[in-house]
């Protein structure tokens, strides 16, 4: 159930509990309203039967004056009885003496069972229903009763003298005598009155009235059945032995009643609507927290398939980049042989599609990366003239091909260290140039490059303009949508995303710059960007000559042509076409790969060998390429190793991740051989880098790979020397008038490459103060362990260069570090091992420092 329904139920159930206790409390304030009225119900019948009990004895007190009279005046009998019949007509008056004697209106002593207690001394009102009431009081003479003075009121005249409709009109009153007969019926007393009286409600109510008579002088019950809602009642005639029931209309009662009940009602009701009111006012409420709730939910699912659209392209982007890598490797490595004609068109037909594809996929993957946040500003100090150059040779060379004219204009002054981020700009100014020529099948495309300083920013302004088919006024808003492409009949042939000029928006918005567009159409249009770079300083960038020296696609490209046979190289790829591909792009550098499949085939390798480099794939099953960095960093002696990771992944893997997980830098696939080699350059140690000039045969490179040749002592890297023992040099022992560096031998580790031996020779001179250093440091210092390595790599160094001398002696002092250190050694092995340490140091180390100042190139 949604919260929606769950909160109109929760209302609905509220007000149907509101309406119940609305339905009680008016019950409980009725019945308390009942009940108070049936208090003052009470109290009324109790005044009316003293008004009743009153209407006797106003009867009676004429009588009881007679009688009075005739105690004095017995022989007054006659006249007593006329003056009362004269008085009172319709009470017939009568006198009786003990003999039952009567004068006036007759009397049996039979008929009322009550007159002897008259002769008693006693004033009586008693009844019969055939006879009707009689009123009798004593006359006394002395203290002896010697008649009863009376009066009988016939039933026919009862209602008239005693009823009690005059009271009001809505109470009916019955006098009734204390055995229950009716004696004063209230008038216009009929059949249906007797109905009434019979009634079963009415019954029990006059029950609960007599029930109630027992504690009260007055009582009165409220009833409600089928004749209606009333009030009975009830009350003892005080001095008689009569009593009085009696009814009044509920209606009559409750005229106080019913207001007060209504204006309950009225407050009630008033309370249901408030609360209704507040009810809608909830549900609204609900239902924009619940749309808000909506939308949020809406987001969130948003966010999750832009999430997977990003790993959906990571994935596919990781797909798609390894065939290419293997396909882009593989046409360089024909490309570089001998090739017919038609071959080699093809295959450079393959490269530019490759380069294509590329392109797209990298559009595609910059853009997903800015949407999902990938992408950061990452701002150095940057020369503005560098990124000139480097763009313009490469646009040039496309403009070139395309038979357009390209130009460049710098403004001189502007200020040329500059701090920003010099890819993004570099990028910026590519795509928009490499639109310009796209779209310019003809003429020229210009770039001017100006700005104006405001305190230490340069707003540096960069325009593309270009003679092409410019673009229709009502297609300039939609040129920076995402995979918009405009004039799709004229642009069909023209390869693209439409992402280009997204991207570029995007970037600039990020670096808080911008962009606008004028074209005519047919005629060319012209790209402003604008864009604060702080300036670092304001030497200017002067005249900007495009010749002046030339750069050419990357950087990387410029450094490519060198050797370093005694480089190790470790490739960590699970895909042997990659591993193919990257050894095969490395051959012509000679230096010595080694190939692991797999993260732990990799550290297996690190743990038997020492690397300077590793080539580490990122994506591997089991155990990934940053897993497997972090173990290898765990292992000993790998301080001097350096980790490169091969990433086919553009779309997570940026150059900040890689670093900060602990890699030195990273390459993206597909990488050309130019890029592979570039970065061995700037990542292998310098020492064992033979400069382009010498650069051997492809024939000659063979051999080369295949020669134990180390080059220079800094080249070791801290590896355990007993790890890689059929690598040594093993050298015969040095005749004794053989020259300290014998050429021969050197060339021959060098095969026999001159210039290699050359740049051996120079290397080695130049670090062996540094190495003599370190070694006479950890000779005093006693690190053995240090000094045994240190003494390893001279010992191979020292052959190289063609010091068979040295190599010995240096592998003497390398075994008595060796069985100094041996676990197994006994004290004594020791000490004899450590007395030859000390006793050769001096001497290895002033053989060294000869060696090396004889060693100069020829
Ligand atoms: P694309 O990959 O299609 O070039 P862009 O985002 O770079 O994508 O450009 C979007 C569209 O803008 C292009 O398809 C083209 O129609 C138009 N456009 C971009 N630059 C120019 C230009 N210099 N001259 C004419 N039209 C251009």
């Amino acid at each position: 159930m949604n919260n929606r329904k769950k909160m109109v139920l929760t209302i609905m159930m509220t007000l149907l509990l509101i309406f119940l206790s609305g339905i009680f409390i008016q019950q409980r304030i009725v019945d308390m309203l009942n009940k108070a009225a049936e208090l003052s119900v009470a109290r009324q019948t109790e005044d009316i039967s003293l008004l009743a009990a009153e209407r006797f004895h106003r009867f009676m007190t004429p009588l009881q004056t007679a009688a009075h009279h005739l105690s004095a005046h017995e022989q007054d009998k006659e006249v007593v009885i006329q003056m009362l019949t004269k008085q009172n007509p319709q009470g017939q008056a009568g006198l009786i003496d003990f003999q039952h004697h009567t004068i006036g209106r007759f009397l049996s002593t039979t008929s009322f069972p009550r007159l002897q207690t008259a002769f008693h001394g006693n004033t009586i009102i008693d009844y019969n229903p055939d006879i009707g009431i009689l009123l009798a009081t004593p006359v006394f003479f002395g203290d002896n009763v010697r008649y009863v003075l009376y009066q009988v009121y016939p039933p026919e005249m009862l209602p008239k003298l005693f009823a009690l409709s005059d009271y009001d009109a809505f109470t009916h009153v019955i006098i009734q005598y204390r055995d229950g007969t009716l004696a004063v019926p209230y008038e216009n007393y009929t059949t249906k009155d007797t109905r009434f009286w019979a009634d079963d409600t009415i019954q029990a109510g006059m029950q609960e009235v007599h029930e109630r008579l027992k504690r009260n002088k007055a009582a009165a019950v409220y009833t409600e059945g089928a004749e209606g809602k009333f009030f009975v009642f009830g009350a003892d005639l005080p001095q008689t032995d009569f009593s009085m029931i009696g009814y009044m209309p509920w209606s009559a009662v409750a005229g106080q009643i019913t207001s007060i009940y209504q204006r309950v009602l009225f407050l009630f009701s008033l309370m249901l609507i408030l609360f209704a009111c507040l009810s809608i006012y909830l549900l609204m409420a609900q239902t924009s927290v619940a749309e808000t709730e909506e939308l949020r939910k809406a987001r969130l699912e948003a966010d999750a398939a832009n999430q997977a659209k990003s790993q959906f392209l990571a994935n596919m982007s990781h797909e798609i980049r390894t065939p290419l890598n293997a396909i882009s490797g593989m046409n360089e490595m024909i490309l570089r042989q001998k090739l017919p004609k038609e071959v080699r068109q093809y295959a450079s037909n393959i490269k530019s599609a490759t380069a294509a594809l590329l392109t797209i996929i990298n559009e595609i993957l910059d853009f997903s990366k800015i949407e999902s946040g990938h992408i950061e500003i990452v701002p150095t100090d940057y020369q503005l003239e560098t990124i000139l150059r480097e763009v313009c040779t490469l646009v040039g060379l496309r403009a070139q091909a395309k038979n357009l004219q390209f130009r460049i204009h710098v403004d001189p002054y502007l200020p040329n260290n500059l701090y920003g981020d010099a890819g993004r700009i570099r990028q910026i100014l590519i795509n928009l140039l490499n639109n310009a020529i796209k779209y310019t099948p003809s003429g020229s495309v210009t770039l001017d490059v100006s700005g104006h300083r405001s305190e230490n920013t340069l707003h540096l302004r960069a325009a593309v303009t270009d003679t092409g088919i410019g673009i229709r006024e009502e297609d300039k808003n939609r040129l920076f949508h995402v995979f918009e492409r405009l004039d799709i009949e004229r642009n069909r042939q023209i390869e693209g995303t439409g992402l280009g000029l997204a991207i570029t928006q995007r970037l600039l918005t990020m670096m808080k710059g911008s962009i606008k567009v004028d074209s005519i159409y047919g005629e060319g249009s012209t790209f402003t960007i604008e864009l604060p770079q702080p300036i670092q300083s304001f030497d200017p960038i002067g005249d900007f000559n495009l010749d002046a020296q030339p750069v050419y696609e990357t950087d990387l490209s410029a450094h490519t042509d060198f050797i370093a046979p005694s480089a190790h190289v470790l490739l960590v790829d699970d895909n042997d076409m990659n591993c193919f591909v990257a050894s095969s792009l490395l051959q012509e550098t000679q230096v010595q790969i080694t190939i692991a499949h797999s993260g732990n085939e990799a550290l297996e390798a690190l743990q038997k060998q020492s690397f300077h480099v590793v080539l580490l794939d990122h994506m591997m099953p089991g155990m990934d390429g940053i897993e497997t960095l972090h173990k290898a960093k765990e292992l000993p002696n790998i301080g001097n190793t350096r980790f490169i990771a091969l990433t086919a992944t553009a779309i997570s893997g940026s150059r900040e991740k890689f670093l900060a997980e602990g890699f030195d830098s990273y390459l993206s696939k597909p990488m050309t051989g130019a890029e592979l080699t570039a970065m061995l350059q700037r990542y292998l140690p310098p020492e064992v880098l033979a400069p382009v000039s010498s650069r051997q045969t492809p024939s000659a490179t063979a051999d080369l790979t295949s020669a134990p040749a180390t080059a220079e002592p800094a080249a070791e890297p801290a590896a355990e020397p007993a790890a890689e023992p059929a690598a040594e040099p093993v050298a015969p022992p040095p005749a004794s008038n053989e020259p300290l560096i014998d050429q021969e031998v050197g060339l021959k580790y060098c095969n026999n490459m001159q210039a290699i031996y050359n740049n051996v020779l120079t290397l080695f001179n130049k670090h062996s103060e540094d190495k003599i250093a370190q070694m006479d440091n950890d000779y005093t210092t006693g690190n053995w362990k240090n000094y045994r390595i240190n003494i390893h790599a001279l010992k191979s160094t020292a052959l190289t260069i063609g010091c068979r001398s040295l190599n010995k002696k240096a592998q003497d002092q390398e075994q008595a570090a060796k069985d100094y250190l041996a676990e197994d050694a006994t004290a004594e092995e020791q000490q004899q091992a450590l007395n030859y340490l000390q006793e050769h140091h001096a001497g290895i180390m002033e053989l060294y420092r000869q060696v090396a100042k004889e060693a100069k190139p020829q």
